[in-house]
């Protein structure tokens, strides 16, 4: 019997938007020939969540990864979660290996932090932004994280290390860059995508027979308003502070402007006043007390403060200086940002069995069973 090899590929910020804004003629052979499901992501939609979520094939109330940012309920201490102390889950590789589905895994990531995260059962660890030198050699120079090229760069090293080492198991995934600074019918856009595209098919050509799926994290959309949720509260009697959820290092991206946050309440006797003062307030769609939200986006209860927030289409959450101002970025984090495909290719599965993009990892351990 042949190897079953397989391939996940997570488009970050690749919603169906950008996909059809750019001429991506490998995707369209891989549409034709297998599926293109219009999917939700995790709820919040941002990076670590999502990326997370696909390669343990869970939610983030199994795996405890609920934010880019970890605020301690008890002492208010807050740290970027940068490495895989949080996560409570195991890897899709460690199963693999533990399974014996695969001799050899990989996983190739642009950020570190992801890397860090995701890194255990790994045989193949690849950050693009610090990779070790022997891919120096063979892919090319390091690029500068704020590019389109690391993409480039960093799919080049997948299909090199599939040709020299052959993993049965590769999990992949790109940054935003280009998403956060640039329109779907942008030139750079198109080109970004382009250029995967003609990696992807590449990659096809070597190996046709592998199974692929691609998919994103979430998507991006244009924001004009940012509002701080604590110092709406604050203004309304109710000491409060809010944490964006995208919150991290790489502020060149976002500037730490997300469609989603946790609210912290000095005191929780407060709750429903504030549920009401920010349910009033122009911009925010949602409100959720963490039980709620616990519930209706299968979150870690004990790791998402006290109320969850979701903005509107155009607005973000950040930590400002005053509770509302205008604003000027391309970001993501909340239910609008939330659909994002899934194309599958060589998959046993159809369509119909992909809801989230969780799905692809999980069904892949469903079938190790
Ligand atoms: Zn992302």
């Amino acid at each position: 019997m042949k190897r079953r090899k397989i391939l996940i590929l997570c488009i970050d910020a690749g919603s169906h938007e950008y996909l059809a804004a750019s001429d991506l003629p490998t995707i369209r052979e891989l549409t034709k020939n297998g599926f293109y499901v219009h999917a939700n992501a995790v709820i919040p939609s941002v990076t670590n969540v999502n990326n997370v979520s696909i390669a343990t094939g869970s939610f983030p109330e199994t795996h405890g990864i609920t934010t880019n940012y970890h605020v301690d309920r008890a002492t208010g201490k807050g740290e970027f979660i940068e490495d895989n102390r949080f996560l409570l889950a195991p890897t899709l590789f460690e199963i693999a290996k533990a399974c014996k589905f695969a001799d050899k895994t990989a996983l190739f990531v642009t950020k570190k932090k992801l890397l860090r995260m995701l890194e255990a059962g790994t045989d193949i660890a690849v950050a693009a932004e610090a990779p070790p030198s022997a891919y120096i050699h063979t892919v090319g120079p390091v690029e500068p994280i704020y590019s389109a090229e690391i993409n480039w760069w960093l799919l080049r090293a997948v299909h090199a290390v599939l040709r020299t080492d052959d993993p049965e198991l590769v999990y992949c995934s790109t940054t935003d860059w280009v998403q956060h600074k640039y329109a779907p019918d942008d030139d750079l856009s198109q080109q970004h995508l382009a250029e995967l595209d003609r990696i992807i098919g590449n990659i096809i050509d070597d190996e046709p027979e592998r199974e692929i799926y691609i998919t994103a994290d979430h998507g991006m959309l244009a924001k004009t308003t940012a509002i701080d949720p604590g110092r709406v509260l604050t203004e309304h009697g109710i000491p409060a502070s809010a944490i964006p959820i995208i919150k991290d290092r790489y502020v060149a991206h976002h500037g730490n402007l997300g469609g989603a946050a946790y609210v912290f309440l000095k005191d929780r006797a407060d709750t429903l006043q504030a549920i009401q003062v920010l349910l009033n307030t122009s911009g925010i769609e949602e409100v959720y007390s963490a039980e709620n939200a616990a519930r209706t986006f299968r979150l870690h209860r004990e790791r998402i403060g006290d109320l969850f927030v979701l903005a509107d289409e155009t607005t973000v959450f950040g930590e400002l200086e005053t509770a509302v101002e205008p604003t000027e970025v391309r970001s993501h984090g909340s239910r609008h940002e939330s659909y994002v495909p899934i194309i599958g290719y060589n998959s046993p599965w159809s369509a119909t069995d992909f809801e989230y993009n969780v799905d692809v990892g999980r069904l892949f351990l469903e079938s190790l069973h």
